[in-house]
């Protein structure tokens, strides 16, 4: 990677690393608060049932006066006679004393929503004096209730344990008296840990979410900033090829220029006719060169559209094979099992494809080389193919997934001994994709290649 591609991608590495950290930090402490919103309601829970139990134990001993109308409760008071203040409240306090103090009940009115409350206290504190044995399944049926009302519906199992015994992690406990006796009621649940994260299942799946955008981003960005560095090396390549292809013809040009000019060899026509036969041929090289490059262009920028026509395919690849020019040191077969069929398509397409793929075959198999042209109907009958195979060097496996990319030729160390551009391949790929069809390749290092064109037949 460059340096400043580096820089942008380390930042955005410890940017998104930092999101990642805190929504994890954020996601664990959703968990843990929910755990402990999870503990202390069943602990209200338990306590609320334990108390409703005690009160129903109790219920003979709490004073009616509490169910009144206007509820109350009376104390019994030390007066002193004669003032009628209060003195005392206990009784004891004054034992054996002689008058003038007396005792007197003192009714005090209880406000309606203190009732319960009264009545909660007084259970328990009767519950202390007085020993009656613990039912669990009592308080276990109380506790249920008090669950579903908090709206809890993971399963506990009570116990009842002596006092003082530690409850197991992860346990809920609260004491409960029963005369002189105390114990400890435990609740205890497994699977809480599911239980909680299926209740904050919406805040930890957004983080979870988060996550996984933030790293999904990171990656998007880094192979974006992969792919364009790779655009960026085969596009100077790519100059740098084309730079080598001008060089020759213009030193060509201009020595047969300087010939005519300079030293006089316009004087013979002989020469003069040699020399610009010559320019002519170079000059109609480097245009179709350019109409190449052109013809790249306009397809990509879509101001080409595909012009469908009925074609003989046998007559585009006659004619290509007739426009090259002529190779002594190789043999090129060429068998239609199309016959002289007709398809809808694109000509220009079908040319282009046809003489990138022969002059490819040509250009890199060399001497002696056979090369194989075939137009097939496929197996299926529903698309037909074209296809050009060589017995030249081949390609390496490691290079096959790249060739159809632009700009990509197999390396050659640090020349190019065959001129290319290395775009050849990629237009090929993408103006076949405009016909619906496909390119394949098969090679092996040494025994030589075979590239298929599938296109659908279409009608209109
Ligand atoms: P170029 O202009 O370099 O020929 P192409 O896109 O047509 O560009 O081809 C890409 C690369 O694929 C070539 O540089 C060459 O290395 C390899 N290649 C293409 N056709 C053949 C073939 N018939 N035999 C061996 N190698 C080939």
């Amino acid at each position: 990677m460059k340096k400043n591609n580096q820089a942008v991608f380390y930042t955005a590495a410890i940017t998104a690393l930092s999101i990642i950290i805190f929504q994890a930090y954020w996601a664990y402490n959703a968990y843990l608060s929910a755990r402990n919103n999870l503990y202390e309601k069943t602990l209200q829970a338990l306590e609320k049932s334990i108390d409703a139990y005690q009160v129903n134990a109790m219920n003979t001993l709490l004073p009616r006066s509490l169910g009144d109308s206007v509820p109350y409760l009376s104390v019994l008071q030390v007066m002193q006679s004669g003032t009628g203040h209060p003195v005392a409240l206990d009784p004891r306090s004054v034992a054996g004393h002689k008058a003038p103090y007396q005792l007197q009940f003192t009714p005090y009115n209880i406000a309606p929503q203190y009732v319960s409350e009264a009545r909660r206290l007084i259970a328990r504190a009767a519950a202390t004096l007085s020993p009656r044995p613990v039912t669990l399944p009592a308080i276990d049926s109380l506790f249920k209730q008090q669950l579903a009302r908090q709206g809890i519906t993971l399963h506990f199992a009570l116990a009842l344990l002596p006092a003082g015994t530690p409850a197991a992690k992860g346990d809920i406990a609260t004491a409960i008296t029963s005369g002189a006796a105390s114990y400890v009621v435990t609740a205890h649940a497994s699977n809480t840990w599911q239980y909680v994260l299926r209740e904050s299942s919406a805040p930890i799946g957004i983080s979870f979410i988060l996550i996984l955008l933030t790293a999904g981003s990171l990656w998007f960005m880094g192979s974006i900033i992969r792919s364009q560095e790779k655009i960026a090396r085969l596009k100077t390549e790519f100059v740098n090829n084309i730079t080598h292809e001008l060089r020759t013809p213009i030193a060509i040009l201009k020595s047969a220029n300087e010939a005519l000019y300079q030293f006089g060899e316009s004087d013979n026509p002989e020469k003069t006719r040699r020399y610009l036969k010559i320019s002519a041929g170079i000059l109609n090289n480097l245009d179709k060169n350019v109409d190449r490059l052109l013809d790249v262009a306009r397809y990509e920028d879509g101001r080409m559209p595909v012009k469908l026509v009925e074609v003989r395919p046998a007559d585009i690849i006659n004619s290509v094979i007739e426009s090259l020019p002529p190779h002594a040191a190789q043999t090129l077969t060429f068998h239609s099992g199309l016959g002289t069929a007709t398809v809808l398509t694109d000509p220009h397409i079908i040319e282009t494809a046809a003489f990138n793929l022969i002059d490819n075959a040509r250009k890199y198999s060399g001497d002696g080389a056979t090369i194989q042209v075939a137009l097939l109907r496929s197996a299926t009958e529903n698309s037909w193919q074209l296809v050009v195979s060589d017995n030249g060097p081949g390609i390496d496996a490691a290079h096959l997934p790249l060739i159809f990319d632009k700009f990509f030729r197999v390396p050659t160390g640090d020349l190019h001994e065959i001129k290319g551009y290395g775009i050849g391949l990629s237009h090929v790929k993408q103006l076949i994709a405009l016909l619906q069809g496909n390119i394949t390749v098969k090679s092996k290092p040494g025994k030589g290649t075979t590239f298929t064109i599938n296109i659908p037949f279409r009608h209109e």
